[in-house]
């Protein structure tokens, strides 16, 4: 089996990349349109702050569990706003954004 890389324009991959949070198991954008990492199966949500604090309920960053597969450790947390890539997978009950709870 051959694998080849993937081809990505430089201004395409510069604008994919400025989106790209540190932990993040690849280039965000690179998954379905739309899809954010809160709505992935391989996001570990830590919870939402305090409605009454700074952050108004918010949900907190968590990790990308398949960062820690593939690099074998564990990375810092990605915020759940993140544009998913191309890793994602869609989860089913999925962390609620503050303005839906
Ligand atoms: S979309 Fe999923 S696999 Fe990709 S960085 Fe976000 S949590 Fe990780």
């Amino acid at each position: 089996m051959v694998i080849q890389a993937q081809e990505i324009p430089l201004d395409e991959y510069e604008r994919k990349f400025k989106h790209t949070h540190p932990g993040m198991a690849h280039l965000a954008g690179t998954g379905p349109a739309g899809k954010t990492c809160r709505e992935c199966e391989h996001f570990l949500s830590d919870g939402h702050y305090a409605k009454s604090g700074k952050h108004g309920g918010a949900l907190k960053p968590g990790q990308c569990c398949m960062y820690t597969s593939l690099m074998r450790a564990k990375g810092p947390n990605v915020p759940h706003y993140a544009l998913a890539c191309r890793h994602f997978g869609p989860v089913v009950g999925a962390p609620q954004e503050p303005s839906a709870r």
